[in-house]
């Protein structure tokens, strides 16, 4: 599987649209906001003339805009109460080269036009770039990126662990897609090692590419220790049993499931924070966890589904939204419908235990060498 060619979100504003099921997504750009603020009004004491943002792994879709007012919104703010000159702020876009970039570029157009309409002269300026390519490498020129953000993005590998699919007949995770309570140690092993390798890499990257001063956020999926979060960890598991059932009514080659493993890996804070030290060039600011409901639309804190049939599809259509390319490219088109309607089925029995949940890091991080330079 080539992540660059195969992997994005469902193109497009239709119905299955990456843009109208984002909104479990959108929840933690929310939850990242009070960072945001921070972040920016840090970087803008270094007064910059020119701010540069740049926001990796923005799929296709509102929440990309989300993300755009908020940063031009504190630029505002916080200029206009010191009575600073506003910056002018370029934005980058960037995601895998298949990624909706018109759909992105036909909703840039219409923010644009709606907030110089909103704000007339009083206007941050601001200009948007497309920046097609991965983030597990170099994607800008040394020291010229002031803010990074990236939100839902890093729990996606660059690519399914090497050593998974085994030879033919012999794949090392059989018929599961993740690592599932029924995998050896050596499949957990390969995703853990892959993640590393993966976020080391970024950090790396990004490291060099931002400028001094600068701060970057990231948020994704990870999961806790906690006895609870075992329906996180395993919540692949259900689409793992909707393709096993369409193996046995032959719409799905055995090989062929055998074959499939998700490019995916929620880590555990440690691991997060020990790659974070093995890379060395980041100081952690700040870190904060929190769980939302895997049920974008459920709002409720308690642990009781009230309609679970209802819940269950909610989950399924998002989900879809994010997987059906990289499902397509591996298994076809045919069977989509019948996955994703099994696959909700699936959740459904399984919110008798609970209600699914997943678990999201934020993490607030500049580097080292800035500290040490105050310190000097
Ligand atoms: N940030 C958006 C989208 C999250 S979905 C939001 O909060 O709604 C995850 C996005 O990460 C997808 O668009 C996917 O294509 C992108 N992505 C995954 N791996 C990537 C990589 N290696 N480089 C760049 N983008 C990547």
């Amino acid at each position: 599987m080539n992540m660059d060619q195969v992997f994005h979100m469902v193109g497009g504003a239709g119905e299955n649209s990456y843009a109208n099921n984002s909104r479990l997504q959108e929840k933690a750009i929310f939850k990242t906001k009070p960072f945001v603020e921070e972040a920016i009004k840090e970087i803008l004491k270094t007064l910059p003339e020119k701010f540069v943002v740049a926001d990796l792994g923005c799929s296709s879709g509102p929440n990309t805009f989300r993300m755009l007012s908020e940063v031009i919104n504190v630029v505002d703010q916080h200029c206009h109460q010191l009575s600073q000159q506003k910056p002018e702020i370029q934005f980058f876009l960037n995601d895998l080269p298949s990624n909706d970039f018109n759909n992105l570029f036909q909703l840039s157009m219409l923010y644009e036009q709606n907030i110089r309409e909103e704000k007339g002269d009083d206007y941050v300026p601001f200009y948007v770039v497309g920046l097609p390519g991965s983030f597990y490498g170099r994607l800008f020129p040394s020291k010229s990126v002031h803010f990074f953000h990236s939100s839902y993005c890093l729990m996606w590998l660059s690519q399914v662990p090497k050593g998974l699919e085994g030879e033919k007949g012999y794949q090392l995770n059989g018929t599961d897609i993740y690592i599932s309570k029924e995998s050896s140690s050596i499949v957990s092993h390969l995703y853990l090692e892959q993640f590393k390798r993966d976020f080391l890499e970024f950090l790396k990257s990004r490291s060099k590419e931002l400028i001094f001063g600068g701060r970057m956020i990231l948020s994704f999926l990870g999961r806790t220790n906690c006895p609870s979060s075992e329906i996180d960890l395993y919540f692949w598991g259900d689409l793992a049993d909707a393709l096993k059932a369409l193996v046995s009514e032959g719409l799905v080659e055995e090989d062929k499931l055998n074959a499939f493993n998700l490019p995916f890996y929620a880590p555990l804070m440690e691991e997060v924070k020990s790659t974070i030290n093995m890379e060395g060039s980041f100081h952690l600011d700040q870190l904060q966890t929190f769980e939302s409901n895997e049920d974008p639309f459920d709002e409720s804190n308690d642990n009781f589904v009230v309609d679970k049939s209802l819940s269950a599809k909610n989950i399924a259509k998002y989900t879809r939204a994010i997987l059906e390319p990289l499902l397509v490219s591996h298994f076809g088109n045919d069977i989509m419908e019948d996955l994703f309607s099994l696959y909700a089925k699936n959740i459904e029995k399984l919110m008798s235990a609970g209600k699914p949940k997943v678990t999201v890091f934020i993490l607030l991080l500049k580097l080292k060498d800035e500290e040490q330079a105050i310190c000097k």
